[in-house]
């Protein structure tokens, strides 16, 4: 499952404790489906969780009618179509929204987003509908495919204004109006605000590991001569972490084993001392967390460790 969809089907599990929240969440699913419109349209998902949750608002909130079809496709991967059926159905979500059939351009109907929380769950809407990111391992970037340019402007709005603001730029690709994150720090806080804590926490992990990484191949480049071997050790333990970061999840580590691979990766070059006298435990302490950590590294590599060290050092 690509890292999107993952986020997506963490959205979806997020439940609203205020009926205003619930609203507002089904508004942002709808307004940015492409099914918002008076005509019948069949719009087209790659994720499951996004036409079964846009179906489940559209009837709990307007009690519309909404047929979903299953397109498997071998090379393209499948999909999942999604029609609102009925003039009666369309009607009856534009009038719960406060919006009328006949207006010339879409806009956010603000009376629809009432407290903080409203926000958060109309933006996670928005998201599942309209909005993907990219594996932070390949490149740090979430974006919203919007294809009407008020509507663009006022999600660019909703997103910028205000605290907490998330920086997002527009532009325009193939006819639609893309709104764009780059900024790590700021995709970390919108996966948070919108409730996928998991996926945020993994962002953060990948770019933890990718900076230790990058930190320990700067050095070996300007030191090989002579690198020292508390360095050699740590790109060791780094590539070990980083190892059962990408298959069991750092997640599933003890609470001390997690706390020194935290530890470790914001601070590469480290001595074992150093490690100690910040968890406050003895050297050989630090020694033992560190052979278990290898271990586990080295079962979740299937025995192979140090052909993914090796990879993952000269990658
Ligand atoms: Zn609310």
């Amino acid at each position: 499952m690509s890292f999107s969809s993952e986020v997506k089907r963490e959205l979806c599990k997020v439940e609203n404790k205020e009926k205003c929240c619930r609203k507002a969440e089904g508004y942002g699913l709808l307004l940015f489906s492409r099914c918002f419109t008076p005509f019948h349209k069949k719009v087209s998902f790659e994720s499951v969780h996004t036409v079964n949750i846009i179906a489940q608002y559209a009837s709990a909130l307007a009690g519309a009618i909404v047929d979903i079809s299953a397109k498997v496709s071998r090379s393209r991967g499948d999909s999942y179509a999604l029609s609102i059926i009925g003039d009666d159905s369309r009607k009856s979500i534009y009038e719960v929204f406060g919006h009328d059939l006949h207006e010339l351009n879409l806009r956010i109907n603000k009376n629809n987003i009432k407290c903080e929380n409203c926000k958060k769950a109309f933006l996670r809407g928005a998201f599942i509908s309209a909005g993907s990111i990219t594996d932070p391992n390949k490149e740090y970037h979430l974006e919203f495919v919007v294809p009407h340019s008020y509507l663009a402007n006022d999600l660019l709005a909703v997103l910028n204004d205000g605290e907490p603001g998330f920086q997002s730029s527009l532009t325009e690709r193939g006819g639609n109006y893309i709104i764009y994150i780059k900024d790590s720090n700021k995709i970390e806080d919108l996966l948070t605000y919108m409730g996928a804590i998991n996926s945020s926490m993994e962002l953060m992990q990948v770019k933890m590991y990718k900076e230790a990484m990058n930190d320990i191949n700067r050095k070996s480049n300007f030191e090989t001569a002579n690198m020292d071997k508390t360095f050699s050790a740590s790109a060791k333990q780094v590539a070990a972490i980083a190892v059962i970061n990408d298959t069991v999840g750092l997640g599933s580590l003890s609470e001390e084993l997690q706390q020194l691979a935290t530890l470790r990766l914001e601070n590469p070059d480290l001595s074992l001392k150093g490690l100690s006298e910040i968890l406050g435990i003895s050297r050989s302490g630090v020694n033992h967390r560190i052979k278990r950590l290898v271990e586990i590294a080295e079962r979740c590599a299937g025995g192979n460790l140090e052909e993914w060290t090796a990879k993952s050092l000269n990658e």
